[in-house]
Parts: C-alpha cells; structure tokens; sequence
C-alpha cells in the first residue's frame, strides 16, 4: 500500500515509528507535512498539491494533526477524503474530538460515565454553575488546555468561584467537573483501534499533584482493563467516530468516567509502558479495511 502520515514534523517518535511500522510489513510510507499541503478546491478533480506535484494513488493516510493546527488539518485530511483516499480518522472526528464540550455533551448522549460536568457563559451563573455540579472541590479547566496546562483543582467554593470568575474576566472557556478524588491522582489511556483496546497504561501523578499527564511529571505503567472499563473506552471512541483514539478514563466511585478522547494519540508513552507494537496495529488495521470505495460515510 502506499500510505501518507499528515505530520507537521517527521522526526518526532509517533511519525518515526508509524512510518518503521509500514516499512517492516513492506508498504510505501510517506511523510507529509500537512501544512505545506495546498489545494485548488474548486478543481472538479480533487487535488492536493505538496512541493509543487499532486500527490496521487495513496491508498490511506493517517492524520496526525497538532492540536493547534486542527482548522488547516482537518480541511487538508477533508480533501483526500474527497479524492476517496481512507483516512484512518475522518476529519469531522478529528474537529470534533478537539472540543472538550462538544465530545462531553456527545458521550453524555450516548449514555457513557462522566464526571459530573458543567458550563456557563455569563458570571452571574457562577453560584447556579457551582451547586449544578455539587459543589467544591471542583476541577475547573480551560476548554483549550492541553498537556494539564488549564486545569485547576479548587478546594473549596470560594476559591471555584473565584477562578471561574479570574477565567471568564479574560473571556476563556470553561468547564467545571466533579473532582473524582477517589482515582488518587491516577487515570488510564486506553488506546482504541477499530473498536478494540489494543493496549492501556495507567498514568499516576506525582506525589502532591493530582494530574497525571506525563507532561507534568507522571509515571506510566501497562494495566489490565475491567471488562466494563474495555467496553466504556471502546463506546466512547465510537461514539466520536474514531477509528484510532486514545481515550482517558478515571476510576470514580460510579464506575469508569470519560475525561477525554484524543484523535491524534502518542506513541511513545503507551509503546514503553505496555510493550505493545501499536503502530504495528495501526498499519495492520488499514491494510485490513483501507479498499478504495471504503474511504467514509460521505461528505459532511
Ligand atoms: P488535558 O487535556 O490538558 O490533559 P485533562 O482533562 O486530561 O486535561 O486533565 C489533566 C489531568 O488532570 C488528567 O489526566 C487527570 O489526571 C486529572 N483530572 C482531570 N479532570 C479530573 C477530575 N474531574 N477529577 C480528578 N482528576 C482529574
Ligand atoms: N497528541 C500528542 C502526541 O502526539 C499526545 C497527546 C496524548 O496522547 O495525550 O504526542
């Protein structure tokens, strides 16, 4: 197969080893930078245009677009969707994936645990916001955040509210969740291919901090799912319409709660902690489904 990895930077771990994981099973691999990608859209023919030349018979790509660059990514995945080339996530997932409100209020739809969560656009609702959720200790985070940056734990109702206040004084997005105490600072990834967990690690914070993120310090080791965590990650990435997601569960009190689905997951963290060639099974999962004519459910 010839195959297209959408990264902006080729030397980073997840594109080195999607593209070593393609090579070893014998297929074309190629890096693109999607933001070097132009197109004419209104050609009656599709194109993409990268350094000049049309990039043509790929078979799939997989999009790997930074979480700052999902407006020109996603228009860029959209485009080979156009030309029926099978994306391993479509772009209407990918964009809806990037909004933390819209991917809570898709999975509450569906019935999937979450932490109880709420959001509000004018200050006057901050004490009505407040009592929604139940009240302190609350986790308030910033709708952009990533990497943990944006996300504060307040331990009582006078400090909630002044932060929600400080957030909207400079007009940021927010959302205000339940904080689940009883996951000790721990969450698990579990990494999702087609509606199978393929591998899953346990992110622990480190000592005095409650987030877990490797970013910001934590540690990872492979765990072994329940079989109700397995089906709730396995919904959740269903539910987004991702075929290839990373998906971040606590362990609450009322059972496994949803945090997040990333539809550009690393690798690196997930490959050392579990032993889990899940490049490997990235590659293997196009080559089981990615037939021309089998690009998506048509132009949204
Ligand atoms: P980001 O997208 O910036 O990583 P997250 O929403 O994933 O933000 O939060 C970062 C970390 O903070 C999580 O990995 C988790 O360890 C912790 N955390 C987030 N929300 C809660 C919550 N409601 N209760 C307890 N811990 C939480
Ligand atoms: N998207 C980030 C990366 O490719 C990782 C984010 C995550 O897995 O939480 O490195």
């Amino acid at each position: 197969m010839k195959i297209a990895i959408l990264s902006h930077d080729s030397n980073i771990y997840s594109t080195r080893r999607l593209r070593e994981a393609g090579e070893q099973r014998g297929h074309e691999m190629y890096v693109i930078d999607y933001l070097r990608c132009y197109m004419n859209i209104t050609s009656h023919k599709p194109m993409v245009i990268y350094g000049g030349k049309p990039l043509e018979g790929f078979d799939a790509v997989i999009p790997r677009i930074g979480a700052s660059q999902t407006f020109y990514g996603t228009a860029v995945v959209r485009q080979f969707e156009m030309m029926d080339v099978f994306t391993a996530n479509e772009s209407q997932a990918i964009s809806r994936s990037r909004d933390k409100l819209r991917c809570l209020q898709l999975l509450a739809r569906e019935g999937i645990g979450l932490p109880v969560s709420g959001f509000a656009h004018s200050t006057k609702d901050i004490d009505g916001l407040i009592n929604t959720v139940g009240g302190a200790p609350l986790v308030i985070k910033l709708l952009e955040g990533t990497q943990g940056i944006g996300v504060v734990l307040t331990e009582t109702y006078q400090a909630a509210k002044s932060v929600i206040e400080a957030f909207r004084g400079l007009n940021a997005n927010i959302l205000v969740q339940e904080f689940i105490q009883e996951a000790k600072g721990a969450d698990l990834r579990c990494f999702v291919i087609n509606e199978r967990v393929v591998a899953s690690m346990k992110r622990q914070a480190l000592e005095g901090e409650f987030r877990s993120n490797l970013h910001r310090g934590g540690t990872a080791e492979k765990v072994k799912l329940t079989p109700e965590e397995r089906s709730t990650a396995v919904r959740a990435a269903k539910a987004m319409g991702l075929k290839v997601a990373g998906v971040d569960l606590l362990r609450s009190n009322h059972g496994p709660v949803v945090m997040e689905v990333n539809s550009s997951p690393g690798l690196e963290g997930i490959e050392k902690a579990t032993g889990t060639d899940v490049p490997g099974k990235i590659i293997e999962f196009l080559e089981k489904i990615a037939t021309k004519g089998n690009s998506r459910d048509r132009i949204q």
